[in-house]
């Protein structure tokens, strides 16, 4: 029988290694490419097999799998969100996730996805923005400082040619945190002490905050004509940021309908709101922008495609870089129906060295 060599041995991407892989291409340039793989990949919408993720909530968070595919890979994440972690020295969101062969059923790639996650967000965020933002946008508010805010801004810079930044969150510590990491990355940043201070000028305001909640980050009087809006944090039943009237006056962007109406800012409204879906602005059949003073906000909850087109990208790049480890994952007995067998072979090896 033959068989194609190693298609037992799995890639395995360590948080070390995807430290390194960010640091050899370098943040901007990662978050570039990842969004034209993320951009390739809407752009093929109707190739995908799709499914709102699958969410089990609890009363602290929830942990959520998001699967898909396009029929020759298949790819899936594990995901929480967990707000009060952060309370206990944990993380909000922590992920890991597969992309696998659809020929033979086998993995081809497993890796981390806490960090990856993060960039993924962003360079989704940025990639609405660029049909979404008004012409020559340069200054944005983040509120939010935590985990995610940094890559949000790194991928808006890349992709958008932001370079002022206008911070704040309700914990100083963490709009310090976000603005020592961000000094030296060409932005012009400017430390807020309350939200309606941090959208004042705002061409994009990203609201990126933490709450198991129906918050309200943002009231309408705080958004003004033109002004995009990048919102999130909201991405769970119960759990929003912005007033519903800023929703009536925006026109509203979407991922995939079916999860957002569950889990974004559109949870408020009824279930037939009109909504327009993001793949179909980027392939030309729908108009993203169409005026100067449009209010556009991009609902963002995280969609498993974002996740499948990240999976596609780190895999590409690790034959180049060798930035991995070989996983012993499969079993692999020489004759397929000898599993058995192969259990029994090994006890001998083990019980004589
Ligand atoms: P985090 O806990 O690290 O940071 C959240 C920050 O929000 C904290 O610094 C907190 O102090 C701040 N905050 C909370 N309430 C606030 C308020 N009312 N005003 C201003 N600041 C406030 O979390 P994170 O990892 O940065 O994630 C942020 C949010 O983004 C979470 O809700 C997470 O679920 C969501 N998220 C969404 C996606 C997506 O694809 N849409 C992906 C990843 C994370």
């Amino acid at each position: 029988m033959t068989r194609a060599p190693n298609l037992n041995i799995v890639p395995f991407v360590s948080v070390d290694h995807m430290m390194k892989l960010v640091l050899t291409i370098g943040t901007e340039r990662f978050l570039t490419e990842l969004a034209e793989y993320i951009e390739d990949d809407f752009k093929r919408w109707e190739s995908f097999d799709k499914t709102a993720r699958v969410a089990s909530h609890s009363l602290d968070g929830v942990i959520e799998l998001m699967p898909t595919s396009d029929g020759a890979l298949y790819g899936f994440k594990y995901v929480n969100g967990h707000p009060k972690n952060i309370r206990d020295g944990r993380q909000t969101v922590t992920a890991f996730g597969v992309l696998a062969d659809v020929g033979t059923g086998y993995p081809v790639l497993m890796t981390e996805m806490t960090i990856l996650t993060a960039l993924r967000t962003a360079a989704m965020s940025a990639v609405a923005a660029k049909y979404l933002a008004p012409k020559g946008s340069d200054t944005m508010a983040i509120i939010g400082n935590g985990a995610q805010s940094e890559f949000q801004a790194m991928a808006f810079k890349a992709i958008l040619g932001i370079t002022k930044l206008r911070l704040y969150d309700i914990d100083p510590v963490a709009t310090e945190k976000c603005a020592r990491n961000l000094a030296g990355a060409g932005f012009e940043i400017t430390q807020c002490k309350t939200s309606q201070d941090a959208v004042e000028g705002a061409h994009i305001i990203t609201t990126v905050t933490a709450d198991k909640q129906c918050a309200t980050i943002l009231t309408d009087n705080m958004v003004g004509a033109g002004v995009h809006i990048n919102a999130v944090g909201g991405d769970c039943p119960g759990k929003t940021e912005l007033h519903k009237d800023i929703l009536t006056r925006s026109d509203i962007f979407v991922e995939y309908p079916p999860q957002t109406r569950i889990e974004g800012e559109i949870q408020q409204l009824p279930a037939d709101y009109p909504v327009i879906e993001l793949w179909e602005v980027m392939v030309g059949k729908t108009q993203g922008r169409r005026d100067p003073s449009q209010i556009t906000l991009f609902d963002s909850v995280g969609f498993a495609i974002e996740d499948f087109s990240a999976l596609r990208y780190v895999r590409d790049k690790l034959t180049a870089t060798g930035l991995y480890v070989n996983l012993d994952l499969l079993a692999d007995p020489d004759e397929p129906r000898d599993l058995y067998g192969m259990l029994l072979r090994h006890q001998s090896v083990m019980a004589y060295g």
